[in-house]
Protein backbone atom coordinates (compact mmCIF):
# COMPACT_ATOMS: atom_id res chain seq x y z
CA UNK A 1 0.00 0.00 0.00
CA UNK A 2 1.79 3.10 -1.36
CA UNK A 3 1.20 6.78 -1.49
CA UNK A 4 -0.28 8.32 -4.76
CA UNK A 5 2.23 10.80 -5.48
CA UNK A 6 5.02 8.24 -5.93
CA UNK A 7 6.99 11.09 -7.73
CA UNK A 8 9.04 10.74 -10.49
CA UNK A 9 10.46 7.08 -9.32
CA UNK A 10 8.10 5.15 -11.21
CA UNK A 11 8.61 6.61 -14.17
CA UNK A 12 12.62 6.07 -13.85
CA UNK A 13 12.90 3.07 -16.50
CA UNK A 14 10.30 5.13 -18.87
CA UNK A 15 12.02 6.40 -21.43
CA UNK A 16 10.19 9.43 -22.74
CA UNK A 17 11.49 10.66 -26.38
CA UNK A 18 10.94 14.49 -26.99
CA UNK A 19 9.71 15.36 -30.04
CA UNK A 20 13.56 16.36 -31.46
CA UNK A 21 14.74 13.26 -30.11
CA UNK A 22 11.90 10.96 -31.91
CA UNK A 23 12.81 13.02 -35.21
CA UNK A 24 16.90 11.84 -34.94
CA UNK A 25 15.26 8.82 -33.83
CA UNK A 26 13.50 8.07 -37.01
CA UNK A 27 16.50 9.55 -38.94
CA UNK A 28 19.16 6.76 -37.36
CA UNK A 29 16.45 4.18 -38.18
CA UNK A 30 16.07 5.30 -41.88
CA UNK A 31 17.53 1.92 -43.94
CA UNK A 32 16.70 0.10 -40.83
CA UNK A 33 13.52 -0.91 -41.52
CA UNK A 34 14.19 -3.89 -44.47
CA UNK A 35 16.52 -5.71 -41.92
CA UNK A 36 14.53 -8.58 -41.02
CA UNK A 37 14.96 -7.41 -37.19
CA UNK A 38 12.26 -5.97 -35.09
CA UNK A 39 13.29 -2.29 -34.37
CA UNK A 40 10.35 -0.28 -32.91
CA UNK A 41 8.88 -2.78 -30.57
CA UNK A 42 8.11 -2.35 -27.12
CA UNK A 43 10.84 -3.79 -24.42
CA UNK A 44 10.67 -7.71 -24.46
CA UNK A 45 9.85 -8.78 -21.08
CA UNK A 46 10.89 -11.94 -19.39
CA UNK A 47 8.25 -14.57 -18.80
CA UNK A 48 8.96 -15.34 -15.23
CA UNK A 49 10.00 -11.94 -13.68
CA UNK A 50 8.12 -9.81 -16.31
CA UNK A 51 11.16 -7.39 -16.37
CA UNK A 52 12.39 -6.33 -19.17
CA UNK A 53 15.06 -8.66 -21.07
CA UNK A 54 17.92 -6.63 -20.38
CA UNK A 55 17.32 -5.97 -16.34
CA UNK A 56 16.07 -9.41 -15.98
CA UNK A 57 15.66 -10.45 -12.01
CA UNK A 58 15.31 -14.08 -12.51
CA UNK A 59 19.75 -14.78 -10.80
CA UNK A 60 17.76 -13.64 -7.59
CA UNK A 61 14.91 -15.18 -7.82
CA UNK A 62 14.87 -18.92 -5.95
CA UNK A 63 15.66 -21.80 -8.43
CA UNK A 64 12.63 -23.24 -7.27
CA UNK A 65 8.99 -21.66 -6.13
CA UNK A 66 8.85 -21.67 -2.11
CA UNK A 67 7.16 -24.47 -0.48
CA UNK A 68 4.41 -22.57 1.79
CA UNK A 69 0.74 -23.98 2.72
CA UNK A 70 -0.59 -20.54 2.82
CA UNK A 71 -1.74 -19.31 -0.36
CA UNK A 72 -2.01 -15.58 -1.32
CA UNK A 73 -4.67 -13.63 -2.95
CA UNK A 74 -3.40 -10.79 -4.29
CA UNK A 75 -6.07 -8.31 -4.93
CA UNK A 76 -4.81 -6.10 -7.72
CA UNK A 77 -6.38 -2.12 -8.60
CA UNK A 78 -5.75 -1.83 -12.26
CA UNK A 79 -3.60 1.51 -11.96
CA UNK A 80 -1.11 -0.71 -10.60
CA UNK A 81 -0.65 -3.35 -13.02
CA UNK A 82 0.63 -0.61 -16.05
CA UNK A 83 3.38 0.69 -13.36
CA UNK A 84 6.78 0.08 -14.77
CA UNK A 85 8.04 -0.90 -11.66
CA UNK A 86 5.90 -3.52 -10.00
CA UNK A 87 6.61 -5.84 -7.47
CA UNK A 88 3.52 -8.23 -7.59
CA UNK A 89 5.11 -10.00 -10.21
CA UNK A 90 8.10 -10.49 -8.04
CA UNK A 91 6.31 -11.93 -5.65
CA UNK A 92 4.42 -14.45 -7.78
CA UNK A 93 7.72 -15.52 -9.20
CA UNK A 94 9.19 -16.81 -5.94
CA UNK A 95 5.69 -18.80 -5.39
CA UNK A 96 4.05 -21.90 -6.72
CA UNK A 97 1.50 -20.57 -9.28
CA UNK A 98 -1.28 -21.83 -7.10
CA UNK A 99 -0.34 -20.24 -3.96
CA UNK A 100 -0.52 -16.69 -5.33
CA UNK A 101 -3.42 -16.20 -7.08
CA UNK A 102 -3.54 -12.06 -8.31
CA UNK A 103 -7.15 -10.63 -9.02
CA UNK A 104 -7.11 -7.48 -11.04
CA UNK A 105 -10.12 -4.99 -10.38
CA UNK A 106 -11.85 -2.59 -8.12
CA UNK A 107 -15.40 -4.51 -7.79
CA UNK A 108 -15.85 -8.12 -6.89
CA UNK A 109 -19.20 -9.50 -5.96
CA UNK A 110 -20.32 -12.21 -5.03
CA UNK A 111 -21.61 -13.32 -8.56
CA UNK A 112 -19.01 -12.22 -10.55
CA UNK A 113 -16.53 -13.99 -8.04
CA UNK A 114 -17.74 -17.10 -6.56
CA UNK A 115 -14.02 -18.21 -5.73
CA UNK A 116 -13.35 -15.14 -4.41
CA UNK A 117 -16.01 -15.00 -2.24
CA UNK A 118 -15.70 -18.56 -0.87
CA UNK A 119 -12.16 -17.64 -0.05
CA UNK A 120 -13.31 -14.76 2.10
CA UNK A 121 -16.33 -16.93 3.79
CA UNK A 122 -13.47 -19.76 4.53
CA UNK A 123 -12.27 -19.17 8.41
CA UNK A 124 -8.60 -19.73 7.96
CA UNK A 125 -8.89 -16.25 5.68
CA UNK A 126 -7.45 -13.44 6.55
CA UNK A 127 -6.95 -10.27 5.62
CA UNK A 128 -4.58 -7.86 5.68
CA UNK A 129 -5.37 -4.16 6.19
CA UNK A 130 -4.25 -2.04 8.61
CA UNK A 131 -6.92 0.08 11.36
CA UNK A 132 -8.53 -0.56 14.24
CA UNK A 133 -10.37 -3.29 13.91
CA UNK A 134 -7.10 -5.57 12.49
CA UNK A 135 -5.23 -7.48 15.08
CA UNK A 136 -1.85 -7.73 14.97
CA UNK A 137 -0.78 -10.89 12.62
CA UNK A 138 1.81 -12.14 15.05
CA UNK A 139 -0.21 -12.19 17.85
CA UNK A 140 -3.39 -14.71 15.44
CA UNK A 141 -3.43 -18.16 16.55
CA UNK A 142 -1.87 -19.77 13.27
CA UNK A 143 -2.60 -23.40 14.99
CA UNK A 144 -5.29 -24.57 11.99
CA UNK A 145 -4.16 -27.72 10.36
CA UNK A 146 -5.89 -26.71 7.57
CA UNK A 147 -3.98 -24.27 5.51
CA UNK A 148 -4.42 -20.44 5.75
CA UNK A 149 -5.28 -18.05 2.97
CA UNK A 150 -4.14 -14.28 3.04
CA UNK A 151 -6.21 -11.21 0.79
CA UNK A 152 -3.89 -8.51 0.18
CA UNK A 153 -4.98 -5.75 -1.62
CA UNK A 154 -2.20 -4.13 -3.83
CA UNK A 155 -2.42 -0.22 -5.20
CA UNK A 156 -1.90 3.21 -3.41
CA UNK A 157 -3.28 4.09 0.30
CA UNK A 158 -6.19 5.62 -1.37
CA UNK A 159 -6.98 2.69 -3.65
CA UNK A 160 -6.40 -0.08 -1.27
CA UNK A 161 -8.98 2.39 1.58
CA UNK A 162 -11.47 2.39 -1.80
CA UNK A 163 -11.29 -1.44 -2.66
CA UNK A 164 -11.70 -2.41 1.05
CA UNK A 165 -14.15 -0.13 1.71
CA UNK A 166 -16.58 -0.60 -1.55
CA UNK A 167 -16.31 -4.37 -1.61
CA UNK A 168 -18.53 -6.08 1.80
CA UNK A 169 -16.96 -9.39 0.67
CA UNK A 170 -13.23 -7.92 2.00
CA UNK A 171 -14.97 -7.42 5.62
CA UNK A 172 -15.83 -11.12 6.17
CA UNK A 173 -12.48 -12.44 6.98
CA UNK A 174 -10.45 -11.46 10.13
CA UNK A 175 -8.64 -8.12 9.77
CA UNK A 176 -4.70 -8.40 10.56
CA UNK A 177 -1.88 -6.18 10.12
CA UNK A 178 1.62 -5.97 10.75
CA UNK A 179 3.57 -4.97 13.81
CA UNK A 180 6.45 -5.28 12.25
CA UNK A 181 9.02 -2.58 12.00
CA UNK A 182 11.22 -3.66 8.92
CA UNK A 183 11.40 -0.51 6.99
CA UNK A 184 10.74 -0.38 3.23
CA UNK A 185 13.36 -1.17 1.38
CA UNK A 186 11.28 -0.01 -1.42
CA UNK A 187 13.45 2.67 -1.49
CA UNK A 188 12.58 4.19 -5.32
CA UNK A 189 8.84 5.17 -4.53
CA UNK A 190 7.70 7.75 -2.17
CA UNK A 191 5.98 5.28 0.95
CA UNK A 192 4.43 7.71 2.95
CA UNK A 193 5.55 7.04 6.15
CA UNK A 194 8.83 4.82 7.10
CA UNK A 195 6.57 1.88 8.25
CA UNK A 196 5.05 1.55 5.36
CA UNK A 197 5.81 -1.49 2.80
CA UNK A 198 5.17 -2.26 -0.65
CA UNK A 199 3.02 -4.99 -0.91
CA UNK A 200 5.69 -7.12 -1.83
CA UNK A 201 7.34 -6.85 1.44
CA UNK A 202 3.46 -7.16 3.05
CA UNK A 203 3.81 -10.50 1.80
CA UNK A 204 7.41 -11.74 2.32
CA UNK A 205 6.71 -10.24 6.16
CA UNK A 206 3.00 -11.92 6.52
CA UNK A 207 4.26 -15.16 5.17
CA UNK A 208 7.28 -15.44 7.45
CA UNK A 209 5.16 -15.22 10.02
CA UNK A 210 2.57 -17.12 8.70
CA UNK A 211 5.02 -20.48 7.51
CA UNK A 212 7.02 -19.64 10.76
CA UNK A 213 10.15 -19.49 8.71
CA UNK A 214 12.47 -16.61 8.58
CA UNK A 215 14.02 -17.57 5.48
CA UNK A 216 10.89 -16.99 3.21
CA UNK A 217 11.03 -12.85 3.88
CA UNK A 218 14.70 -12.77 2.89
CA UNK A 219 13.93 -15.08 -0.34
CA UNK A 220 11.31 -13.15 -1.39
CA UNK A 221 13.30 -9.65 -0.10
CA UNK A 222 16.05 -10.82 -2.43
CA UNK A 223 14.54 -9.53 -5.79
CA UNK A 224 13.58 -6.40 -4.88
CA UNK A 225 16.68 -5.07 -3.25
CA UNK A 226 18.30 -6.36 -6.46
CA UNK A 227 15.82 -3.95 -8.19
CA UNK A 228 16.68 -1.42 -6.31
CA UNK A 229 20.06 -1.46 -6.31
CA UNK A 230 20.29 -1.63 -10.17
CA UNK A 231 17.74 1.20 -10.27
CA UNK A 232 20.05 3.38 -7.93
CA UNK A 233 22.85 2.47 -9.72
CA UNK A 234 21.28 3.70 -12.98
CA UNK A 235 20.93 6.92 -11.67
CA UNK A 236 17.39 6.80 -9.82
CA UNK A 237 17.48 8.72 -6.17
CA UNK A 238 16.11 7.11 -2.80
CA UNK A 239 12.55 8.84 -2.47
CA UNK A 240 12.73 9.08 1.45
CA UNK A 241 9.36 8.53 2.95
CA UNK A 242 7.51 11.77 3.45
CA UNK A 243 7.55 11.08 7.17
CA UNK A 244 11.16 11.48 7.05
CA UNK A 245 11.25 14.41 4.84
CA UNK A 246 8.90 16.33 7.04
CA UNK A 247 10.78 15.26 10.22
CA UNK A 248 14.37 16.45 8.51
CA UNK A 249 13.01 19.70 6.73
CA UNK A 250 13.54 18.32 3.55
CA UNK A 251 9.83 18.70 2.27
CA UNK A 252 10.16 20.98 -0.45
CA UNK A 253 6.47 20.69 -1.97
CA UNK A 254 3.97 23.26 -0.92
CA UNK A 255 2.59 22.13 2.29
CA UNK A 256 -1.32 21.23 1.52
CA UNK A 257 -3.99 24.16 1.90
CA UNK A 258 -6.71 21.29 3.37
CA UNK A 259 -7.16 21.34 6.47
CA UNK A 260 -7.27 17.60 6.70
CA UNK A 261 -4.15 16.83 5.00
CA UNK A 262 -2.24 19.27 7.17
CA UNK A 263 -3.44 17.51 9.95
CA UNK A 264 -2.27 14.59 8.73
CA UNK A 265 0.92 16.01 7.53
CA UNK A 266 1.21 16.86 11.95
CA UNK A 267 0.72 13.62 13.04
CA UNK A 268 3.12 11.89 10.56
CA UNK A 269 6.38 14.29 11.95
CA UNK A 270 4.54 13.39 15.50
CA UNK A 271 4.93 10.19 14.82
CA UNK A 272 1.34 9.37 15.92
CA UNK A 273 -0.38 6.38 13.87
CA UNK A 274 -3.07 7.09 11.39
ZN1 LIG B 1 13.54 -12.76 -15.50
Amino acid sequence: MEEEAAGSGENLASHTISESEAATEEDSCQGLWELPVECSVRRRECDRCGRPQKVCLCPFLPVHPLRVSTCLYIIQHPAEESRVLRTVPLLAACLPEDKCKVLIGRRFSEDRYPELASVCRNPNTLILYPGAGAANLEDVDLSSPDPCIIVIIDGTWSQAKDIFFKNSLFRIPKQVQLRTSLSSQYVIRTQPTNACLSTLECAAVALAIMEKNDCIKEIILRPLQALCSFQLQHGAQIHHSKEHLLKNGLYDKPMPKNKRKLRRMELLVNNVKI
